[in-house]
């Protein structure tokens, strides 16, 4: 069983399976749902999914593509929401506690990533947050 929260803990939810598939979609819509290039994300058969917490907390805009965003009302994080028909659940995979062991990754809509989205590519890693002196330095 894998648990997950959002960001001021007001939302719990459990999923009683492994994720196996994972995936980044780059697309539009998905990087202004995410606040960055592109949301990490997997799909779960509702029936592996449960709540446990504050479903009362969670509201969801649909914009009139059908494109949903559900997101803690508290805290803004970006919660599980219900996609297709029958109802699967899409998971963002930040929200979740347990360390998860996928076998296979998937990038979706790079044709429409953002320009600026190869600068990862070639970035200096850092083990650890770096100092606020040097991110003074860094993003000076
Ligand atoms: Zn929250
Ligand atoms: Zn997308």
């Amino acid at each position: 069983m894998l648990k997950g929260q959002c960001l001021c803990a007001s939302i719990h939810f459990q999923i009683n399976k492994n994720i196996e598939a994972i995936y980044q979609c780059h697309c539009s819509l998905c990087r202004k749902q995410s606040g960055t290039h592109a949301n990490h994300a997997t799909i779960v058969q509702e029936s592996d999914f449960k709540w446990i917490t504050g479903q009362d907390n969670i509201s969801t805009y649909r914009k009139d593509t059908g494109f949903t965003s559900s997101f803690c009302k508290q805290c803004g994080s970006p919660i599980p929401n219900q996609v297709g028909q029958p109802h699967l659940m899409w998971i963002p995979l930040g929200l979740m506690d347990d360390e998860i062991f996928p076998t296979q990754q998937f990038n979706f809509c790079l044709s429409s990533k953002a320009n600026w989205e190869q600068i990862y590519l070639n970035s200096t890693d850092y083990e650890h947050l770096p100092t606020f002196a040097a991110i003074t330095n860094i993003f000076k």
